[in-house]
């Protein structure tokens, strides 16, 4: 785990959006297959939810779905952070800090 930078805050006030040290690899990205999970459409597998990768925008299948192919994806090329796809929710998620955000973190405007 990196150490957080000099001069970096670290009073009570932190939320846990800043306790991620993952999110300077978020990156601009627009889902590659917006139609479902990326492997489950080559497999012609089905899915349960979706969740998107802000690494490189891949669209993987959630834990609750047979392949689990957004875990897989991370476990492959260990890209952190998601945040789901469903039209629904706004919330994301980082694997290496097993951090929940209410809203996903996304790229400083
Ligand atoms: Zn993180
Ligand atoms: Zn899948
Ligand atoms: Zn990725």
């Amino acid at each position: 785990m990196r150490l957080p930078r000099r001069g970096a805050c670290v009073d009570s006030r932190v939320t846990t959006t800043l306790t991620c040290t993952h999110l300077n690899q978020i990156r601009d990205v627009s889902p590659r297959t917006p139609d479902g999970c990326e492997e489950c459409l080559q497999t012609g597998s089905t899915w349960v939810h979706l969740r998107e990768c802000l690494t490189c925008g891949h669209v993987g299948c959630c834990d609750s779905s047979p392949n689990r192919h957004a875990t897989a994806h991370n476990r492959a090329v260990h890209h952190p952070l998601i945040k789901s796809f469903q039209p629904d929710e706004s919330w994301g998620y980082c694997y290496p800090d097993d951090l929940f955000f209410e809203e996903a973190p996304a790229l400083p405007a």
